[in-house]
């Protein structure tokens, strides 16, 4: 992995009081608004003022640029929003940024583009290299755990995205710039098995489970770019239901309920270790039933039914949900196996 860096990362406590000290004044502090209340304090008389994000709509995001107080350099605070427009920010701005998480969510503050919404689909865009990653111990086990936890679907996802790959390979459907690559798999798998192995801790949220989820989003956040823009190493039918979920439902999530379930439900389709990533799933805490994320059964089994024609016209990559004809039978079974694996388990 040595030939394939990741941001620098810089793992520590009392992070957001140093930026003060080291930011180019003045700064902007991109951020959510239930965030400012709690970090403002850190901030001093060089803070050219909190953005609160309200939308990740690009367009929108075009109009907000111009309405930007003068500033010197960008520093992103939160979740992947936060850290996705502070990129955008910076980028239109050509401006230094630093990136602190405020939880594992997402692999936002590890990847040189950011998830934008253009009329309602997603698009990555923008080039932003941050000066550094800082993860803060104090400032992610503040968090809410489910939030934290549910950051594995960053890196469980490169299960389904590899049977998409392999699916689309041997159909002779995969496409000519991005041939199934063999050490690309491995070097995910062996990204995956850090996770894997580390389940109970992310759990915890425990110092050990941080770093393990954080280095292994090091590495995905930046494989993007570093497998030469190629996504099949790291995404598939796993990101692709969640997007479903967010078109049909207009709901805002947690980015990791919606893909975790993605990801079973992708293993599902696939015939391949489904149980096993449910397992995985629930025994890192995540609670993938759709109650859970605001939604229902019917809410998931419409998208379900309706995958084929969405990643048609939303233009994403061919995998398994291009031809898959699903019927009320497999979105019964899928809601009957989900709803077993939590029985009798605390989260
Ligand atoms: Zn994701």
């Amino acid at each position: 992995m040595q030939d394939r860096p990741g941001f620098t990362t810089i793992f520590g406590r009392n992070l957001i009081g140093e930026l003060p000290n080291i930011a180019h004044r003045p700064y902007l502090v991109v951020t959510m608004d239930d965030l400012w209340d709690l970090f403002s304090h850190h901030f001093d008389d060089n803070l050219a003022g909190p953005y609160i994000v309200t939308t990740i709509d690009g367009d929108e995001l075009e109009d907000e640029v111009a309405k930007l107080p003068h500033c010197h350099s960008i520093i992103g605070l939160g979740g992947g929003q936060a850290l996705d427009v502070a990129k955008f920010f910076a980028w239109k701005l050509q401006l230094p940024l630093f990136q602190v998480p405020t939880s594992m969510s997402v692999n936002a503050a590890f990847g040189h583009r950011t998830g934008l919404r253009f009329k309602g689909n997603v698009r990555y865009v923008c080039w932003a290299v941050p000066e550094a990653v800082y993860v803060d111990f104090d400032v992610i086990q503040n968090a809410p755990p489910v939030v934290n936890r549910s950051g594995i679907c960053e890196i469980l996802c490169y299960h389904t995205a590899h049977a998409d790959w392999r699916y689309a390979q041997e159909r002779g459907l995969v496409e000519e710039k991005w041939p199934y690559d063999q050490a690309m798999v491995d070097e995910a798998q062996a990204v995956m098995a850090t996770v894997m192995d580390a389940l109970d801790d992310i759990r915890e949220v425990n110092e050990k489970g941080i770093r393990a989820l954080m280095l292994a989003n090091r590495w995905g956040g930046a494989a993007f770019h570093n497998l030469g823009w190629n996504p099949r190493p790291i995404e598939g039918a796993d990101h692709f239901l969640f997007y479903a979920l967010e078109y049909h439902t207009g709901k805002k999530f947690i980015h990791g309920q919606p893909v975790c379930l993605g990801i079973y439900i992708g293993s599902l389709l696939h015939d391949d270790r489904a149980e096993e990533m449910l397992a995985a799933i629930v025994r890192a805490g995540v609670d993938i039933r759709p109650q859970a994320m605001g939604i229902t059964w019917d809410d998931v089994t419409y998208a379900l039914l309706n995958m084929r024609g969405f990643v048609r016209q939303a233009g994403l990559w061919y995998g398994i949900y291009h031809d898959a004809e699903i019927d009320q039978a497999f979105a019964n079974k899928a809601r009957a196996n989900v709803e077993a694996a939590y029985e009798g388990v605390t989260l």
